[in-house]
């Protein structure tokens, strides 16, 4: 497939998870620029090299070694989905907006806008010397990413966590297409899990200034239970999962042509290991 980038400058404006409302000018790129955002603070190339987990996100260093934007996955993600492999984003506060903890609303807006360049987008078909997979564990932990070759792409995502026992083990598999995306993911709001008797996760956010991750953005577990209505029924913990490694691996700068697995992983995780991945990698 040849590269993607927008046909003219689109502007979206909404609150970002600090509550902070926040203009993003979403603007075209030539080819091999990536993604790019610029935010009061500086411009960083979403990167692989450039990610660091910060404020409960993926977050990226400018040039300067510093954090200059935060909580980058979804829209990643939705970039990702659509095939725009150009962009350049100019942010008036340092986190993209985040809606109503979705990314409908950016997909609406950008889905008409796609344009294909000349250059082909580099593609990679990976094999691993001496072992028929590439695996990477934490270390005393149950989180683990797998990737096998293939002759088509699949990312599969496996959500089983220990503050939410009564959601069970979900499992998610995307095909690559933005079809499924929007039908299946793209709706998917974050998950906020909380224990019985504490809000922790909470304080931990409003200490952050994440006052926009509530109800109104997140799906919230409290107990034994959700808090909040859920969208799919049940299921949509593993959806969201799904689409925040989405996120992580639009990080790498070109698609991969194999079969993904994520268990249980976290965006600090997901970062060590598609770095191990991208230097481990054969061609
Ligand atoms: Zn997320």
């Amino acid at each position: 497939m040849k590269q993607g980038t927008i046909d003219k400058p689109v502007r979206i404006s909404d609150r970002n998870p600090r509550n902070v409302f926040t203009h993003a000018l979403l603007k075209p790129a030539p080819e091999d620029y990536g993604i790019t955002f610029v935010s009061p603070y500086g411009g960083a190339h979403a990167h692989i090299d450039n990610a660091v987990e910060k404020t409960f996100g993926v977050s990226l260093r400018g040039g300067n070694g510093k954090v200059v934007v935060r909580v980058v996955e979804h829209w990643l993600a939705a970039l990702y989905a659509l095939d725009i492999d150009n962009l350049r984003i100019e942010l008036s506060s340092d986190m993209p907006p985040i809606f109503d903890g979705s990314v409908v609303k950016l997909i609406t807006a950008l889905k008409g806008r796609v344009v294909r360049q000349d250059k082909e987008r580099p593609v990679k078909n990976p094999h691993w010397t001496g072992r028929d997979r590439f695996g990477f564990y934490s270390r005393g932990g149950p989180d683990r990413l797998t990737a096998a070759p293939a002759q088509d792409f699949a990312l599969a995502g496996v959500f089983n966590h220990p503050k939410a026992p009564f959601a069970g083990t979900q499992a998610y598999t995307w095909d690559g297409r933005l079809e499924s995306f929007e039908t299946d993911l793209a709706p998917a709001r974050t998950n906020v899990l909380l224990n019985r008797f504490t809000k922790i996760p909470f304080l931990a956010a409003a200490a952050l200034g994440l006052h926009n991750l509530n109800e109104s953005t997140s799906l919230i577990s409290y107990g034994n239970r959700w808090e909040n209505e859920s969208r799919y029924g049940g299921d949509e913990p593993v959806r969201h999962f799904v689409l925040d490694r989405i996120g992580a691996l639009a990080l790498l700068p070109y698609r991969l042509r194999c079969h993904l697995t994520f268990e249980r992983t976290g965006h600090s995780f997901d970062i060590e290991a598609l770095r191990a991945l991208h230097s481990e990698i054969s061609w």
